[in-house]
C-alpha cells in the first residue's frame, strides 16, 4: 500500500491490467484485459470531519474524448457567439413586482452588460 494524501478534486492514474479485471469501463463498458491500459479516476470530497472517496475505471479511448470536452468547455466563452441569451428577472426592492435584472447567455453563461 502506498501512502496518499487525501487531498479534494480528482485524481487519475494510468494502469497497465495485470490480469484481466472485473471492472469495466464507466463509460463505454469496455472490458480490460492482461495488458491494456486503464485509467482510475478518484474523486474525493473532504469536510472537516467526513471524507467520501470513490473511484472508477475509464479506458484511454473515453479519456480522451473527456478530456477533449473538458477543452472544449473551458474555451467555450471565447468561441461563443451567444445565440440565446435569458433574462434573469429580481424584485424591485420593497415590492412584489419583478423587472429584468440582466441579460445573460444560456450556452456559456455570460452576462450581457
Ligand atoms: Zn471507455
Ligand atoms: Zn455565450
Amino acid at each position: 500500500m502506498e501512502a496518499e494524501k487525501e487531498e479534494g478534486g480528482e485524481n487519475v492514474k494510468r494502469k497497465i491490467a495485470s490480469r484481466k479485471l472485473k471492472r469495466v469501463c464507466e463509460y463505454c463498458g469496455k472490458n480490460f484485459n492482461k495488458g491494456d491500459v486503464y485509467y482510475i479516476n478518484r474523486y474525493v470530497f473532504s469536510d472537516i470531519d467526513w471524507v467520501i472517496a470513490f473511484e472508477f475505471l475509464i479506458c484511454p479511448k473515453c479519456k480522451w474524448k473527456s478530456e477533449q470536452r473538458k477543452a472544449r468547455k473551458a474555451t467555450l466563452p471565447e468561441r461563443c457567439k451567444h445565440p440565446i441569451i435569458h433574462t434573469e428577472y429580481s424584485y424591485i426592492p420593497g415590492e412584489c413586482v419583478m423587472e429584468p435584472a440582466y441579460d445573460y447567455c444560456a450556452i456559456c453563461g455570460k452576462v450581457s452588460p
